[in-house]
């Protein structure tokens, strides 16, 4: 059974959470205070769940835009869920299909796919075009840090 390290924001305490809590809220094990969901698997956000998701996490987003019938998204696709469950507890990573959601992309200015960005408080910060290894945009996402 996988779990993940969800670090509490009031007191700075690692807590394991189980890879099955998933987008749940859970309790801090010292202060009690509220954990921010674990997420280890990219969500699937579009144009109804995009912005209550990016507001209501309290840390970092990483969001993937992507289209179904790109080759280059679709070998992109093992590096993105890799960095999701590297950066799980630290960082949501979340996928919208451009096809399907093309106002976002708009909204974003996305023109090429695949493309990364990098939220901060509801706000894209950086950018990151093309296929990468996860190393790669790990390393990226410390430099933001
Ligand atoms: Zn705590």
């Amino acid at each position: 059974m996988s779990s993940y390290v969800v670090t509490c924001d009031f007191c700075g305490t690692a807590n394991r959470v189980p890879a099955e809590k998933e987008g749940k809220t859970g309790r801090c094990g010292i202060c009690h205070k509220e954990l921010p969901p674990l997420y280890c698997r990219p969500q699937q956000l579009n144009e109804r769940t995009f912005d209550p998701f990016i507001k209501g996490y309290r840390g970092p987003v990483l969001a993937e835009f992507w289209a179904p019938w790109c080759t280059h998204c679709r070998s992109f696709e093992p590096a993105v869920r890799r960095v999701a469950e590297m950066l799980a507890g630290t960082a949501a990573v979340i996928q919208v299909n451009t096809q399907e959601n093309p106002g976002l992309a708009g909204r974003f200015g996305v023109r090429g796919i695949p493309a990364l960005l990098l939220f901060r408080d509801g706000r894209v910060v950086d950018q990151l075009s093309g296929v990468q290894s996860s190393e790669a945009i790990a390393a990226w996402f410390h430099r933001h840090r």
